[in-house]
């Protein structure tokens, strides 16, 4: 599995409050990405993955609960909600959000690290203990890979492929390495034969978390997997 510190989406209109947060995370190894509205919330997502999202219920632009309605079409990551009544505290309950968890505020930034990792820990069971757990989980062992929780269907090159970028995010592959990795005799495949499974793959992607996109077309370069 690559390293790479997991992106914490941090949805608060209040400074003070978003800034505390982000400096907690930010000191327990998080990358936070803070947005002060709904609405730059669900643009945010539809860029990039986010292991977890922290969301305050009032936001000034659309309540929370529509945002995490809204999110849960885009791959639903795990949410915790913050909140400053009890009657939001009601409805979290009583909506049946999939929440997985939220803090009333005033609340310690130690406190919300530790939801932060026990939350994580649930959504990722096989990542217990890790430092890190990404939108990817690879099991070798099975050839399998599961993308923002859901296992994709790959065939055997198209596990490959996607296994070779997965190792080196950011890394830029040409065709050639791609073809190396994937196909036991490269000779006999085509340059189009490596597009041809891409396409594939991000089809599959797609199906697991629409307009995600992780896979990046480097021109005349080859293939890159996005660094999350
Ligand atoms: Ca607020």
């Amino acid at each position: 599995m690559p390293t790479i510190r997991q992106t914490i989406l941090v949805v608060e209109d209040e400074a003070s409050i978003a800034e505390t947060i982000v400096y907690a995370l930010q000191t327990e190894g998080f990358t936070p990405l803070w947005k002060t509205t709904g609405r730059e919330a669900l643009a945010a997502l539809k860029q990039q993955s986010v292991a977890l999202v922290v969301l305050d219920v009032g936001l000034p632009d659309m309540s929370g609960f529509d945002v995490c309605r809204e999110m849960q079409k885009l791959g639903a990551p795990p949410v915790i909600f913050l909140t400053a009544r009890s009657s939001e505290v009601d409805k979290i309950v009583g909506l049946e959000l999939g929440a997985d968890d939220y803090l009333a505020k005033p609340f310690s930034p130690r406190e919300l690290t530790a939801r932060v990792r026990a939350v994580l820990r649930r959504a990722n069971p096989d990542r217990v203990g890790a430092p890190v757990a990404t939108a990817w989980v690879h099991d070798e062992a099975r050839c399998r890979i599961t993308y923002r929780g859901k296992a994709l269907e790959l065939t055997r090159n198209e596990y490959r492929l996607l296994a070779a970028l997965l190792a080196s995010p950011g890394r830029v592959f040409n065709r050639d390495q791609l073809m190396a990795a994937a196909w036991d005799d490269p000779g006999a495949a085509f340059d189009r034969t490596v597009d041809a499974h891409i396409k594939m793959v991000r089809a599959k992607l797609r199906e697991a978390a629409p307009e995600a996109d992780p896979i990046v077309t480097n021109r005349g370069l080859g293939y890159s997997l996005r660094e999350e």
